[in-house]
């Protein structure tokens, strides 16, 4: 296979205190005596990449989870480490880590500036005290107002703050007041994700067994107008569907993500794409640090994508990001086609809808394309 001459980064940390109400990611709760050796199979895996790829360029770092910031400082030490020797990491790239705000310090935070994070992406949610509850999350509304002090005093610059709106029982009025506490603590990005009901999650049971109520879409679309117009007015741009960003600190990693562009993922669970080939390990972390030790290869799954489903991919992914959109010429040099030529009827059909809008160079969303993005990404398809 053929590497670029940069990559953006993903370490995938699967550890949590315990799984939050509405959480299907791939993460194991209770797991603390693993994260050593967890590390220890990262860093092999970092560092074998390098050897393989002859210490590629470093373009971003994405440290997510999990909860990364429950990873004690010398493991946190270690995998840096690994990533300072099988990759060239300038020191002006984005270096990101999620963390949950609770149980940190400034100490902490200081420390892990000094290993070279320089953007830290709080999982807020609510700054509502039943609705962090209704979540399960492991945190109150005033522990996350003091832990972005706490990454002020640190020297963090670069914050983005996540919330999920549409939960179930939640009014406007509750939303505006969790946009309005969020705002006052001026953080530099922000993402807004709706709530999805995930299979075999403690949410959709409890819904099931009719003790909490189903969440009501019609009052999320209104929740994401709300957003749009009081995030804009507070001088965000909205630049991906559900993203906001003082200009200047729109997500340089998640760019990667959206303009198609080639990234290798560590750990377990991982995804990478390179080179229209994409695999994911073995998402079980004892399954995960099993492989490495044994000297096998992580990957579970990989699958070379067709041409066809790369043009699709490409598309869906650029139509997030709702101003700069999907560009043709970039799509034509890495296709030889351009969009019409591949896409013309499906185009023409959502223009009529008023879904998306072509000026003769972009394809882009228009805003009644962003609320209702789903039905205009399945035409790609
Ligand atoms: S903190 Fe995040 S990853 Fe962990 S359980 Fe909650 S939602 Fe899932």
């Amino acid at each position: 296979m053929e590497f670029p001459e940069a990559l953006a980064i993903y370490i995938h940390i699967p550890f949590c205190r315990w799984r939050c109400s509405y959480c299907d990611f791939n993460i194991y709760a209770g797991m603390q005596r693993w994260f050593a050796p967890y590390i220890e199979a990262l860093g092999k895996e970092i560092r074998r990449f390098g050897e393989q790829a002859g210490q590629p360029l470093a373009r971003t770092i994405y440290i997510g989870g999990g909860t990364p910031s429950l990873l004690p400082l010398p493991l946190l030490a270690r995998l840096f480490e690994a990533l300072h020797t099988a990759f060239r990491i300038p020191p002006s790239i984005e270096i990101t880590m999620e963390a949950n705000p609770s149980g940190l310090s400034v100490a902490y935070l200081e420390e892990v500036r000094r290993l070279g994070v320089n953007r830290i992406s709080f999982g807020v949610q609510s700054a509502h005290h039943e609705e962090l509850h209704l979540m399960r999350r492991d945190h109150t509304f005033e522990d996350a107002c003091a832990h972005i002090a706490m990454a002020r005093a640190a020297g963090f610059t670069n914050l983005n703050v996540d919330l999920i709106y549409g939960l179930p029982g939640q009014t406007l009025a509750r939303w505006q007041e969790t946009l309005e506490a969020v705002l006052a603590l001026r953080p530099e990005h922000l993402s807004a994700y709706a709530l999805m009901v995930e299979e075999r999650t403690a949410l959709q049971r409890w819904i099931r067994e009719g003790r909490v109520p189903m969440p009501d879409p019609d009052l999320a679309a209104e929740m994401y107008e709300e957003a749009r117009e009081r995030l804009a007015e507070a001088g965000y741009r909205h630049y991906e569907i559900s993203n906001w960003a003082r200009p200047g600190y729109e997500s340089r990693h998640n760019m990667v993500y959206w303009r198609y562009e080639p990234y290798i993922g560590f750990g377990a669970g991982a995804h990478s794409f390179i080179d229209g080939r994409r695999w994911v390990n073995a998402l079980h972390p004892k399954d995960y640090i099993r492989r490495i030790e044994q000297g096998e290869s992580p990957i579970a799954e990989e699958e070379t994508l067709h041409p066809r489903t790369q043009m699709a991919e490409m598309v869906i992914l650029g139509l997030r990001l709702v101003e700069e959109g999907i560009e043709d010429a970039r799509f034509r040099a890495r296709f030889g086609q351009g969009i019409l030529e591949v896409y013309g009827s499906v185009v023409r059909e959502l223009e009529e809808l008023g879904l998306v809008r072509w000026d003769g160079a972009r394809l882009r969303l228009t805003g009644r394309g962003s609320m209702l993005g789903n039905q205009v990404f399945w035409r790609f398809l």
